[in-house]
């Protein structure tokens, strides 16, 4: 038997909807499957405890996390409490770069049940891998003071380190999914980091002649993307391409409810973390509407990082018929609640098993 501790923080808004609904499913798929047990540890860090405490996590928060296989997170951010500076930096960014988390996994997936603005898409299964840690996003740089001629300088940091374990990552996931790898450079305009960032992929794909791999520049697949989609599978990118790519990911498929992540540890060191890419939706908070369907899916892409494909793919059948039979949230058109659209993925789940 199988064993996995969960560490779980709902966070603030929708996050405490819609990650009760996804533990249900959880529970349902293990006990269906047989052979896993999950362990859930509930922690209520969020902006009301900040309200309390005077911070978002207690000092050994990150101890008590690193103890367990996974973090399941709903969403931080209550402007109305608490300013989102210091609530995401205090949760989420903290355990993001304490915990080594240096990949961000999205997909970019069309699923059943929900209508995609592009007209008339093929189906399309992409994963984006973006590199979490470095990059455009740096703090080198600053501005050069010469009054009217004002210079500013803002530099990107590529080490051969992340760049090679995001490739690496990127290359084993393609290999699993018995698929190929887009690269998104830019070396045409960008002279120093881009042909790096290309040099890295030719030297890392030497142990993968497997995988068919292919690099694009970053407006052309971005255009892909929309006129596409169906050509990609993975794709791997810096980490301003990667959160751009991720935007326009989500965007095709259909609504911000339903899109799940992943923030990767790699070293085995500390758990990775996995949340859906919508924020505590503030706006519908109470009313029992949120769509449940990212955080579920995010629920089965922490399986699928345990290797538990099988339970992964059943999750994912049943959250494609429950929509397509017309039980979904009014987000994505319909007008189901919260509750209904997750008894009725269970109810899925148990007929198929
Ligand atoms: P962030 O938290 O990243 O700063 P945000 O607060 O601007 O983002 P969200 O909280 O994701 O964004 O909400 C954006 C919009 O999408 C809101 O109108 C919200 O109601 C809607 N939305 C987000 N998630 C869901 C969901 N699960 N179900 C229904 N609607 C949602
Ligand atoms: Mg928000």
């Amino acid at each position: 038997m199988k064993k996995l501790d969960i560490s779980v923080i709902p966070g603030d808004g929708i996050g405490k909807e819609v990650v009760p609904e996804a533990l249900r499913v959880l529970d349902t798929i293990a006990k269906v499957h047989g052979g896993l047990t999950l362990n859930y540890t509930h922690y209520p860090w969020s902006s009301e405890y900040y309200v309390e405490h005077g911070k978002m996590m207690p000092d050994n928060g990150l101890d008590l996390l690193s103890q367990s296989d996974a973090i399941f997170l709903g969403a931080v951010g209550d402007p109305s409490l608490v300013k989102d500076h210091i609530s995401l930096g205090g949760l989420l960014l903290k355990i993001r770069r304490e915990f080594e988390q240096v990949i961000n996994i999205r997909p970019a997936k069309q699923i059943k049940g929900i209508v995609s603005p592009l007209t008339n898409p093929r189906d399309f299964d992409i994963m984006i891998v973006r590199e979490n840690s470095e990059g455009e996003y740096s703090s080198s740089g600053g501005r050069v003071h010469h009054g009217i001629d004002e210079i500013v300088v803002q530099n990107s940091i590529f080490t051969k380190k992340a760049v090679s374990r995001v490739m690496e990552y990127a290359f084993e996931l393609a290999r699993k999914r018995n698929g190929h790898l887009t690269s998104a450079t830019k070396s045409n305009g960008i002279v120093h980091s881009m042909p790096f960032w290309d040099d890295v992929l030719a030297e890392v794909s030497q142990n993968y002649k497997d995988i068919p791999t292919k690099s694009e520049h970053i407006d052309a697949l971005s255009a892909f993307f929309i006129t596409k989609p169906h050509t990609l599978d993975v794709v791997v990118a810096s980490n301003l391409f990667g959160d751009i790519l991720s935007d326009i990911g989500a965007a095709i498929m259909g609504s911000i409810g339903i899109a799940p992540a992943g923030n990767i540890n790699l070293n085995g060191k500390y758990p990775s973390m996995f949340e859906p890419v919508h924020g505590s939706a503030p706006d519908i908070y109470g009313k029992g509407i949120a769509n449940p369907v990212g955080q579920i899916w995010t629920a089965k892409m922490m399986l699928d990082h345990f290797d538990e494909m099988e339970m992964g793919t059943v999750l994912l059948h049943a959250i494609e018929q429950t929509l397509q039979s017309g039980i979904k949230t009014p987000d994505i058109g319909g007008n189901s609640n919260t509750t209904e659209v997750t008894d009725a993925i269970i109810a899925k789940i148990e007929e198929l098993a």
